[in-house]
């Protein structure tokens, strides 16, 4: 199936993405574990211990494309309640979602969300110690325009990690990969949320998203330094790391 991503432009391209998530945010987490059999959790997991957020003294951590705010919540608990995390994202109705959830699970007063675009991110140059970004990047229609934007808000000295997914590395894995993204996933989200078309676009958004060392290429071209990728599951999700020197 074609649904023409290709050939529309970038506005229209994140229309499209909004809907999707206007859509989903109340069944998003639950689709999560059905999409990965639970494995987004372990993944989440470790782009957690490679942040290692310190346990004290004044730390800023912003989360780009944070959703319902799975990698906030997870910083804040790594960090024993010391870092503030700010849940930044283009979509109110899964940040509505963030919102609740973090209240139940008593997070909420080391939590700011905001409701803006990854490609002009509202804070001033230095701000953060850390940026993190997963399963976003790739629904923003100019990457290297938030990638430069991840890099003016960081501190000197500053984390830059992604966790996307990515370019798998073993014949086997991309076959029964392929099998389980273009047929179960799109026929899951029509059973949970009604509908199949926005997990056909998320689909193949991931094949069209730059490989492991195409992507480490376009977070130098940003300025970043000492760039380097981690595989998780044979490549079916990558972590990049980069800093801001
Ligand atoms: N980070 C969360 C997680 O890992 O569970 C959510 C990932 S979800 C697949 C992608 C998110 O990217 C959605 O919440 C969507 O609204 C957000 N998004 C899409 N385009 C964006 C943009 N241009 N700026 C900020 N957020 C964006």
């Amino acid at each position: 199936t074609s649904f023409g991503f290709a050939d529309v432009g970038e506005g229209e391209k994140q229309t499209r993405v909004n809907d999707v998530f206007h859509k989903v945010a109340r069944r998003y987490d639950i689709m999560n574990d059905l999409m990965s059999g639970g494995m987004h959790r372990v993944w989440k997991d470790a782009m957690i211990t490679a942040l290692n957020p310190p346990k004290s003294g004044s730390w800023r951590s912003l989360d780009v494309a944070g959703g319902t705010g799975d990698i906030a919540f997870r910083i804040v608990e790594a960090s024993r309640g010391n870092a503030d995390v700010t849940v930044l994202d283009i979509n109110g109705s899964m940040l509505e979602v963030g919102r609740d959830r973090a209240e139940k699970r008593g997070l909420a007063d080391r939590l700011t969300f905001v409701e803006a675009n990854a490609e002009e991110l509202p804070f001033e140059d230095g701000s953060f110690d850390a940026y993190t970004i997963a399963f976003g990047i790739r629904n923003v229609p100019d990457i290297p325009k938030a990638l430069g934007e991840a890099h003016r808000v960081l501190k000197r000295g500053g984390r830059f990690l992604c966790l996307e997914f990515s370019e798998v590395d073993m014949p086997l894995l991309e076959t029964l990969y392929e099998k389980w993204s273009f047929n179960a996933i799109p026929q899951i989200g029509q059973i949970v949320t009604g509908d199949g078309e926005p997990y056909r676009y998320l689909v193949e958004s991931i094949r069209k998203f730059p490989n492991q060392e195409n992507f480490a290429a376009l977070i130098r071209q940003a300025g970043f330094s000492r760039v380097t990728y981690t595989n998780y599951t044979g490549g079916i999700v990558a972590l990049h790391s980069g800093w801001k020197l």
